[in-house]
């Protein structure tokens, strides 16, 4: 369970997140919508503590992140996250791009971690692109790379950052395919997202961010049929 409680926090005199709280259970998948600059990418990066918060406390099956005795590479390895952009390693195969944390983290010898990432790479539909270089791969094919990369590590938790923003729109289907096959797993996510019939259809609720605070949570029958906040009415009339 991820358990978000009253979490502030600022870049400088910038109050990105305003008292967030948010409990995540077991296999259920959260979507987090909103404008651009409302603190939904900050607070993904405060949950697997890449970033510091200033006040309030995130807890991950009960361990507190950001607790200066709490290891975070081992936090790291039971929530990943998948960004925007995926810096592949270019030098690298997709296998070799797949193993690389499983070997260097967690200390996998080769034939272990290669088979775990054939395995993860089938799974997403790559199982042919073993040895090609990431740069020969579309870009929906480097998203669910980047996918299989962090499903290596054996995640219980997964956050999603927009994965399908930088793909060409043709592509952005197979990568929502992926996420809602992981979703239909029980996969644990939360998925910030400008695609709204995703956020329909796989999350269990909805969070609506606008400006550093969640101004509005719910089933997605609420905040997509019958939004309360006017900011939600709002932000979905200018999406739609
Ligand atoms: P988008 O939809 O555009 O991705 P977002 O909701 O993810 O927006 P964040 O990236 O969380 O927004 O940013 C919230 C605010 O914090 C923005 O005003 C941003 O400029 C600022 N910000 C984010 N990261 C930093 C940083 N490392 N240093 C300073 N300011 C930052
Ligand atoms: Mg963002």
């Amino acid at each position: 369970m991820i358990e978000i409680e009253n979490v502030h926090k600022s870049f400088g005199a910038l109050k990105v997140l305003k008292g967030i709280n948010l409990t995540v259970e077991r296999g259920e998948v959260v979507s987090v919508i909103g404008g651009s600059g409302s603190g939904k990418s900050t607070l993904l990066t405060c949950i697997n503590g890449l970033e510091a918060i200033d006040s309030g406390r995130i807890t991950i099956d009960g361990t507190v992140v950001h607790d200066r005795k709490t290891d975070l590479n081992r936090l790291r390895q039971k929530v990943g996250i998948v960004f925007q952009q995926f810096n592949a390693f270019p030098h690298l195969t997709v296998l070799d791009n797949v193993t690389l944390a499983p070997r260097k983290v967690l200390g996998m010898g080769r034939s272990e971690a290669e088979e775990i990432a054939v395995r993860q790479l089938k799974h997403v539909g790559l199982g042919d692109k073993l040895t090609t270089y990431p740069g020969r791969l579309s870009g929906g094919q480097q998203q669910r790379m980047a996918i299989a990369r962090a499903l290596a590590m054996s995640p219980k938790y997964m956050l999603f950052d927009e994965v399908t923003s930088a793909l060409d729109p043709q592509l952005v289907g197979e990568v929502l395919d992926t996420l809602k096959m992981l979703a239909d797993e029980g996969m644990t996510m939360i998925c910030v997202t400008h695609e709204m019939g995703f956020a329909r259809d796989v999350s269990r609720r909805v969070a609506f961010f606008h400006q550093g605070v969640m101004a509005e949570i719910g089933p997605p029958d609420q905040i997509f049929g019958a939004p309360q906040d006017p900011e939600t009415q709002k932000f979905l009339s200018s999406v739609r």
